[in-house]
């Protein structure tokens, strides 16, 4: 399981998170939804310590973390290597083929060698349907098939937990499908998935819970359907309803 207990993160005198509580079991899909500026994308970030909480208690099964204490770099490469992000942008090295954009999260963050990166590599091409675009630079790939690489190098990294920040906000809508098919089918694989999207539909059929973010803090959260069916806040149902 992953979880945070007052979970705070500024910028300057912005306090951007404000404190949050929140677990997630081994093998559960949680879709975080909520208005731009909310902290959605700040809270993914300080997950995966590229932006560091100031305060709180992040546990990863058995590493724990006090963020008001001294970090060590071994403790964040130690998360690191349990949390992948998947971005809204890709993030893709643009002079790197796909395969070398894989196999270079493994030689960094697991420290693997170039013939072991490989071999895990090329499987997780064939787990996003991209065996045949492993030689490809980025801009010789869609958007789809990019985001699709995205998610083949989380993947490899064989993470705890795979963090997604809006994975297909930056797709063009014909391309959306073949990402959420993607992310639907390791759903199901036991990693657990943190998924961060406008796409209501998605959430409501993939996710186990919901968390609606707003102003830094849960407002609400619950089973998916449930919350969906019946939302607890009126501010919780105005943001559903203006988004579909
Ligand atoms: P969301 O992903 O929900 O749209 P963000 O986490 O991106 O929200 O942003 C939440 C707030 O934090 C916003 O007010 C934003 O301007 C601020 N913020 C985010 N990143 C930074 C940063 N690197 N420096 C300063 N302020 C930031
Ligand atoms: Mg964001």
């Amino acid at each position: 399981m992953i979880e945070v207990k007052n979970w705070k993160k500024s910028f300057g005198s912005n306090q951007v998170i404000k404190g949050v509580d929140y677990r997630v079991e081994t093998g559960d899909v949680v879709a975080i939804i909520g208005a731009s500026g909310s902290g959605k994308s700040t809270f993914l970030r300080t997950l995966n310590f590229l932006e560091k909480a100031e305060e709180g208690i992040l546990t990863l099964d058995d590493i724990t973390l006090d963020m008001s204490g001294k970090i060590s770099k071994k403790d964040i490469l130690n998360v690191r290597r349990n949390t992948a992000m998947v971005f809204q942008g890709f993030n893709l090295f643009s002079h790197r083929t796909a395969l070398e954009n894989v196999m270079e999260a493994l030689i960094v963050v697991k420290k693997m060698n170039k013939d072991d990166a490989k071999k895990i590599a090329k499987e997780e091409f064939a787990r996003v349907g991209l065996q045949d675009r492993m030689n490809y630079y980025p801009h010789q790939l869609s958007g789809g098939q990019q985001q699709r690489v995205g998610i083949a190098r989380a993947l490899a990294l064989n993470p705890r937990v795979i963090l997604f920040d809006e994975p297909t906000s930056a797709l063009d809508p014909e391309m959306v499908g073949e990402v959420l098919d993607v992310i639907r089918s390791i759903s199901h694989q036991g990693t657990t998935l943190i998924i961060v999207t406008h796409e209501m539909a998605f959430a409501r059929d993939v996710a186990d819970r919901v968390v609606f973010f707003s102003d830094g803090v849960i407002l609400e959260e619950g089973p998916a359907k449930e919350f969906f069916a019946n939302p607890k806040h009126d501010r919780t149902r105005q943001f559903i309803q203006r988004i579909n």
